[in-house]
Order: C-alpha cells, then sequence, then structure tokens
C-alpha cells in the first residue's frame, strides 16, 4: 500500500494509474477505523482497479464547541487496517495542505445541508461538502463509497455530485453494526461502558417504531417519533437531540410515515459523546 501526506505526491501516483486506464474507487473517512470503513474499503476494490482511502480529520465540519481535538486517532493502527483489505494508496494529509493559508472556497447543498444533523451542527456539512468535493478533484474516482449511517451526508454528496458534474458512481454502504444491533462508530469509543450496553437503545427503539408501520398501510410521524422518543427517554444517561421521519431522498420531514422513509435520530451520551442512526421503513 502507497502512503502519501501531499497532495502532489497524490497526483503523481495517480497519473501512474489513469496511464494505465485503471479505474479508481474512493473512500473518504475519518480514520479511527472500525469493521463499517474497512467494508466501505472493500466495496470499492470489488468495484475498481485501484482503491483510494483518504484520512483527514476535517477541521470545517467541526463547530467551535465539538470535538475536534478529542477525535479518536490511531494512524498506524489504521495503516495496518487499510493494508489488510487491500488498499492500495492511503492519502493523509494535514489541514495545511488541504486549507493553505488564503484558501476561501466553500461548497454549500443548500437545503439538505438543513435539519436533522445540520440544525445541531451548523456549518458541518458545508465542511463536508467542500472537502469532499476537493477529494473527487483531486481523484477523479469513478466510483466513491459512503456509509448510510451518516444518511444525510450522503443524500447530500448525492445532490452535490449531480448538482456540480462529478460524474462519480455514489456508492451507499448499508450500515455496519454491532453484533447487539450498535450502529459502528469511531465515537462508541468514548461510551464508558455502561453507556456501551445502553446505547443499543437506540437502534432498539429505531426498530420497534418501523415494526409499528405494515408494508401498505402509512401512519401519522408523530406516533412513530413519539414511540421512539419513548423508548430513548427511558435509557439512563441519554439525552434526545433529534428524532425525525423523513422522505428518503428529499429528506423533508413527513406528516404520514410510509414504507421506504427514513427514521433518523442523533442522542447524546453523558452530555458529550453524539451518536446518530437511522432506520429505513
Ligand atoms: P467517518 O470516518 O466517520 O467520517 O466515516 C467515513 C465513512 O464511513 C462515511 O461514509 C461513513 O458514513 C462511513 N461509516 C461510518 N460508520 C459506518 C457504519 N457503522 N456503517 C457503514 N458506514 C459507516
Amino acid at each position: 500500500m502507497i502512503r502519501v501526506d501531499s497532495i502532489a505526491a497524490l497526483t503523481e501516483q495517480l497519473q501512474h494509474w489513469k496511464d494505465k486506464r485503471f479505474t479508481l474507487g474512493l473512500v473518504p473517512t475519518m480514520g479511527f477505523f472500525h469493521e463499517g470503513h474497512l467494508a466501505l474499503m472493500r466495496k470499492a476494490k470489488s468495484q475498481c482497479d485501484k482503491t483510494v482511502v483518504t484520512i483527514f480529520v476535517n477541521p470545517r465540519q467541526f463547530g467551535p464547541q465539538e470535538d475536534l481535538q478529542l477525535y479518536p486517532r490511531d494512524f498506524e493502527g489504521d495503516v495496518a487496517k487499510a493494508r489488510q483489505q487491500g488498499v492500495d494508496l492511503l492519502f493523509s494529509p494535514d489541514p495545511q495542505e488541504m486549507y493553505p493559508d488564503g484558501y476561501q472556497t466553500s461548497v454549500s447543498v443548500a437545503h439538505l445541508s438543513q435539519g436533522l444533523c445540520g440544525t445541531s451542527r451548523p456549518g458541518h456539512f458545508d465542511g463536508v461538502a467542500t472537502v469532499v468535493a476537493k477529494l473527487f478533484n483531486l481523484v477523479r474516482p469513478k466510483v466513491a463509497v459512503f456509509g448510510q449511517k451518516d444518511y444525510q451526508q450522503l443524500a447530500l454528496l448525492q445532490q452535490m455530485n449531480s448538482d456540480l458534474h462529478f460524474g462519480v458512481e455514489i456508492i451507499a454502504h448499508p450500515i455496519v453494526r454491532e453484533e447487539d444491533g450498535l450502529a459502528m462508530s469511531s465515537r462508541n469509543k468514548y461510551l464508558t461502558p455502561l453507556q456501551r450496553q445502553k446505547a443499543v437503545g437506540l437502534f432498539e427503539a429505531l426498530q420497534h417504531a418501523a415494526g409499528c408501520i405494515s408494508e401498505t398501510a402509512s401512519v401519522p410521524a408523530s406516533i412513530l417519533i413519539t414511540a421512539v422518543e419513548r423508548k430513548i427517554m427511558d435509557i439512563e444517561d441519554c439525552v434526545i437531540d433529534y428524532i425525525a421521519v423523513v422522505d428518503a431522498l428529499t429528506l423533508r420531514p413527513k406528516e404520514n410515515a410510509e414504507p421506504g422513509d427514513v427514521i433518523a435520530l442523533a442522542a447524546f451520551f453523558g452530555g458529550k459523546v453524539r451518536l446518530i442512526d437511522n432506520i429505513t421503513l
């Protein structure tokens, strides 16, 4: 596996592969790999000649009160894991490489960046769209793989890809879960053993709500939201950020929930660790 941290070295290596007409698959990440990240890498590998993984804890997608400094990192561990998956190139720039002095440009997806996580994390999705646009331009991949765990991020990047004519084939990978059902996340590391045990309650609440809807009928979204709310309010040390029933494509809130809609939520454990999850009805 080739490791580069400069744009010049990345571009040089990619040019060799492009000269040979190799197709490229891209998996952008912030590192601290778990099985969810590795599944994305395997998916990319199955679709392309060469797989490029990026590790960049993107300062522009963290708010001033958020966990940028505390975001978990294990670079050497990540290198070993990526190598094991057969990743061909790992690009891990530092912030100065991506945003040199004088950097000015930002990409903003007007509507899909609002609501849900956009409400409690203002500016977050501009940071995400900007860095992914830069990575798309640098790598020019045939495919890019993103996880459905970050459902709003995925929808927004699909919109950006279409609006800005990147022409990347975006592959949505299903959520990879721990054995008990908790969605894998780098932030799970910050849960205490008790919080970790309780955190599966988020998925159980989503499953419970999904069970309230049959394949044909629609149900008032408020009933599902209340059902999830009740379950989560019973989880010790857990505070709801939002629970919403939204259209799977537009992410607009639904009045009546139907099969194919998405219930998405975010919640804080211990006031600090923010977890997200979602389920398609
Ligand atoms: P992150 O490093 O958290 O920015 O995530 C990098 C990519 O991995 C994003 O496309 C995420 O949606 C995806 N991802 C993170 N956790 C999971 C998971 N549990 N299942 C599937 N994809 C995931």
